[in-house]
C-alpha cells in the first residue's frame, strides 16, 4: 500500500512524498514519482505519536486498576494519533500503586500500551502538584523493587525528586533494572539537580517547569538546571505544550534551547477528549472547567485534557517547523525510553502512520499496518 502527501520525516518535509507499507512495516519513504498512485494531495503524513506521560482519557483513567478503563483511555488517544502510549500511575498507597502498575503491565502485554510510567511516590511535598501528599515517601529501595516487579519488565519511566535522602541509590537501582528515571516534582537546588543530571541519573525530566519552583535568576532551581542539561545533551525534557500548563512562548523557547531533547507530553487525565465535569486522578478529585483540570476546590493543575496531536496542531498552526514538532512528539520520546520500532517514518519501522488534513485535523490513523481510525 502507498500513501501520498506531505511526508514529515525526522530530517525534512518531503512536499510530495510517498510512504510505502507492506504488512506491518514501512518499506520505503521518499519523493513521489510521476504516475505514482494515489494522486498528489496536501495531506500531512506523520509517524504515529508517542506520549510518555498520560493518566487517561475518554472519561477513563489508567490510575483506576480497571482493565476496561485502561482500554477506553488507550483507545481515546489511539483514535487521535497516539499509537504508542505509556500509562502513567500516580502517587497512591503502595498496595494500590502496585495494583495499578500490574494492570498497566497486563495492558502492555495485550498491546494496548507501550509501557508504564510511575509518577511517585518519591516526590517532594513542596512541589507535589496534584499528587496526593498523604502517600509521598522518601526513596525506598524495597518499594522500588516491588514496583519494578509488579511491572514485569514494562516499567519504562519512574519520576522522582533528586534532593530526597537515598535518591541517588534508588535511581541507580532503577537504572540497573532498565527503568528511565525522570527528575520531577522536585524542589532541588540548581546544583543538586545539575549533579544528578550530570551523573546521568535522569535521562528525562518530568514536565519541565511544572511540579518545580519557578525559575528565579538568583535561585534558578531545577528548571534551569534541566534546561541547561538538555541543551548540553545530558537529558530530555517533557513539555506539556497545551497552552494551559505552559505559555506558548515558554514552549517555543524551551524547544529552541532543548532542540532534539524536547519531548511533548499530554499528562492527560480522564477528561481528555471529554467535556468539562468532575473526574478523578488516582485518589484525588478533579474539576475540569473550560478545559482546565484542577484539584477540587480550585487547587493545583491536575493533569491535562489535550491529546498529543492537538499540541502538534496548536504549534504547527502558529508556524513552528513540523519536523521539529514531530521529533518532539514521536522520534525523541520513542528513543528516550527505548521504543526502537516506532517514532519515525523510516523504512524498517512499524507502520504507525497518521494522516492529517491541511489544517492538521487527523483523518486516519494506522497502527502496525492496520487502519485503526478513520479508514
Ligand atoms: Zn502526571
Amino acid at each position: 500500500m502507498k500513501l501520498r502527501g506531505r511526508v514529515v520525516t525526522p530530517d525534512e518535509v518531503i512536499v510530495d512524498g510517498v510512504v510505502e507499507i507492506e504488512g506491518d512495516r514501512i518499506v520505503a519513504v521518499g519523493p513521489a514519482s510521476a504516475g505514482d498512485d494515489p494522486a498528489p494531495g496536501d495531506d500531512w503524513l506523520l509517524p504515529g505519536l508517542v506520549d510518555l506521560h498520560n493518566h487517561g482519557g475518554g472519561g477513563a483513567s489508567f490510575t483506576a486498576a480497571d482493565p476496561d478503563q485502561v482500554a477506553t483511555a488507550a483507545a481515546t488517544h489511539l483514535a487521535a494519533a497516539t499509537t504508542s502510549l505509556l500509562g502513567s500511575a500516580v502517587t497512591d498507597a503502595p498496595e494500590r500503586l502496585l495494583a495499578v502498575v500490574a494492570t498497566l503491565a497486563d495492558a502492555t502485554d495485550a498491546g494496548l500500551l507501550a509501557g508504564v510510567h510511575v509518577e511517585g511516590p518519591f516526590l517532594a511535598e513542596a512541589c507535589c502538584g496534584a499528587q496526593d501528599p498523604a502517600y509521598l515517601l522518601p526513596p525506598d529501595a524495597g518499594l522500588a523493587r516491588e514496583v519494578v516487579a509488579a511491572g514485569r519488565g514494562h516499567v519504562r519511566v519512574m519520576t522522582m525528586a533528586a534532593e530526597l535522602p537515598g535518591a541517588d541509590a534508588v535511581a541507580d537501582l532503577l537504572a540497573a533494572d532498565g527503568v528511565v528515571v525522570a527528575l520531577g516534582h522536585t524542589a532541588a537546588s540548581a546544583p543538586v539537580a545539575r549533579t544528578f543530571l550530570a551523573a546521568g541519573r535522569a535521562p528525562l525530566v518530568t514536565h519541565l517547569f511544572n511540579g518545580m519552583p519557578p525559575m528565579h535568576h538568583r535561585s534558578p532551581g531545577p528548571a534551569l538546571a534541566a534546561l541547561a542539561a538538555a541543551a548540553g545533551g545530558a537529558t530530555c525534557v517533557e513539555l506539556v505544550a497545551d497552552g494551559v500548563h505552559l505559555d506558548d512562548e515558554t514552549v517555543r523557547a524551551a524547544l529552541t534551547l532543548a532542540g532534539d531533547r524536547a519531548v511533548l507530553v499530554t499528562d492527560a487525565m480522564a477528561a481528555a477528549g471529554m467535556p468539562d465535569g468532575d473526574y478523578e486522578l488516582g485518589p484525588q478529585r478533579v474539576e475540569v472547567r473550560d478545559g482546565v483540570a484542577r484539584l477540587a476546590g480550585g487547587g493545583a493543575i491536575a493533569g491535562g485534557t489535550s491529546r498529543l496531536v492537538e499540541q502538534v496542531r496548536r504549534h504547527a498552526a502558529a508556524g513552528l517547523d513540523p519536523v521539529r514538532l514531530v521529533r518532539a512528539a514521536a522520534t525523541t520520546p520513542a528513543s528516550v525510553v527505548g521504543l526502537t520500532d516506532v517514532g519515525a517514518l523510516r523504512p524498517g519501522l512499524r507502520a504507525d502512520v497518521v494522516v492529517a488534513d491541511s489544517s492538521w485535523s487527523v483523518t486516519r490513523v494506522m497502527k502496525a499496518g492496520d487502519w485503526v481510525a478513520g479508514a
